[in-house]
């Protein structure tokens, strides 16, 4: 059974809800106001792998994730811009689908928007006030952080360490730094909602809570994010569900961040990669291989040489998926957005086994492809020797592992990998130096040459890579 790190528990944990062979699973989503950028690709990728591999075992997930479309940021940039916010929120969220689906990313079975819960979150923050967590000042509704007893549990530390690190806020009228806006009364000329407290519109911190536990219930499974949310974010939400008695997520989990150049890729450091324009270079699947090979604990490096790295990778597995092509057409040819992987059996069940062991583990991807790395080797040797069963169980498996992570070969990125006829042409060589006709396989070589192909035959066949100059 699957186990993952818990932020609140400070351990890997197992998840008790899987027992019944369901979970159910909130992501928090994007703030709509710019186009999206590669750390928001790893989101999506960490969270569906998770979910593929999932429901690969049999497991039933209930997936929701939500769309901030109202917010300070969507009404700056909205002003800057001239245009409505809520013009504005729906054109980045069109571009957020378009770049989930792009990556391949199953969408989740319910995508609320924050507008659409307004009501909700109001309801919510008149409970608080009616349980003394709240107060209410001049510009809004306040969460009084001193409520929760053990406020600072995600971020594991105590109230008055956070106080020790804390920026000396500009305002004074709270009761204390850590408290934060539930209800903002809007100016005019701002989008409002009619509230109890005068016309305004929920902070932040609110939507997530009144969307999960109306989508997924209370006591629900695994509540996500990256490790950004941790705090404040997840640590306000966690308190509102608390100070109302109601049981929350049981799981926290949190993935590391996107670093360039070895910084943490920041708006404050300049050195943002847009989604849209690294998806538009390069085969997308070559960005979920490079975000597999890393733990989703740790951080992911995007340089041209670890997309490259990452890109001849996926050259590989296409070229073996050529070579077996059996194995990967009876699983699924064409990767689908709506529709999960399917295991497809008969695989070989040791390396499987070996897979399951290290997803389980803490989804440790890495050392889950480096299984499928010595399949794939193995299942080339094997055929190389005439071990045509043994080469079809591996070929079966490694097709499984890579359909349980969401990773297709062959053309399904966009426009990226390795074209179907250049694959036949070196499952080709392949077939002609397994029959010792090094003519005819010569002859091939030199027109994958042509083609500006660079070919490396080695004891586990042969694989090629774009030439790059
Ligand atoms: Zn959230």
């Amino acid at each position: 059974m699957l186990r993952l790190h818990d932020t609140a528990l400070g351990r890997i944990s197992a998840l008790p809800g899987l027992e019944s062979g369901r979970l159910s699973m909130y992501v928090c989503g994007p703030t709509v106001y710019d186009d999206p950028h590669v750390g928001h690709g790893r989101l999506l990728l960490v969270y569906d792998v998770l979910r593929r591999y999932l429901e690969w075992t049999g497991a039933e997930v209930s997936h929701v994730s939500n769309v901030t479309d109202i917010d300070d940021n969507i009404i700056n940039r909205a002003k800057d811009t001239n245009q409505s916010p809520s013009d504005l929120a729906m054109r980045y969220e069109e571009r957020w689908w378009e770049a989930s689906d792009a990556l391949g990313v199953l969408r989740p079975h319910h995508a609320p928007r924050a507008t659409e819960y307004v009501s909700g979150m109001v309801d919510l923050v008149a409970e608080l006030m009616g349980r003394g967590a709240a107060y209410l000042l001049g510009d809004g509704v306040y969460f009084a952080v001193s409520s929760v007893p053990d406020y600072g549990l995600l971020a594991q530390q105590s109230l008055e360490s956070l106080r020790a690190g804390a920026r000396i806020e500009a305002d004074q009228s709270k009761r204390s730094p850590e408290d934060f806006a539930l209800w903002k009364l809007s100016a005019p000329g701002e989008p409002a909602w009619p509230s109890p407290w005068g016309p305004g519109r929920p902070g932040w911190h609110t939507e997530c809570v009144v969307m999960s536990l109306d989508l997924l219930g209370e006591g629900f499974d695994l509540h996500t994010g990256g490790l950004d949310l941790k705090f404040p974010h997840h640590e306000n939400e966690r308190a509102q569900a608390v100070a109302l008695g109601r049981d929350f997520a049981h799981h926290w989990m949190h993935h590391a961040f996107v670093e360039v150049a070895g910084e943490k890729m920041s708006k404050s450091l300049g050195n943002f990669i847009s989604l849209t324009d690294l998806l538009a270079r390069e085969d997308s699947r070559a960005y979920r291989m490079l975000v597999l090979q890393a733990h989703y604990r740790s951080p992911v490096e995007i340089t041209p040489d670890t997309i490259a790295r990452a890109s001849s990778t996926l050259e590989r597995l296409d070229v073996f998926a050529g070579r077996f092509r059996a194995a990967f057409d009876r699983a699924r040819p064409v990767p689908s957005v709506e529709a999960g992987p399917t295991p497809a059996g008969g695989g070989d069940a040791p390396a499987l086994e070996l897979f399951r062991a290290a997803m389980e583990d803490d989804l440790d991807t890495p050392r889950a492809m480096a299984i499928v790395s010595d399949a794939l080797r193995q299942a080339n040797a094997a055929a190389d020797a005439g071990r045509a069963d043994e080469a079809k169980a591996l070929a079966s498996a490694v097709s499984d592992m890579t359909g349980a992570l969401g990773l297709f070969p062959q053309g399904s990125g966009t426009g990226g990998g390795v074209p179907a006829e250049v694959i036949d042409l070196v499952a080709g060589l392949d077939t002609a130096r397994a029959r010792r006709d090094f003519p005819a396989a010569d002859a091939i070589r030199a027109e994958l040459t042509a083609q500006g192909w660079l070919v490396e035959t080695g004891p586990e066949g042969s694989r090629v890579r774009r030439r790059r100059d």
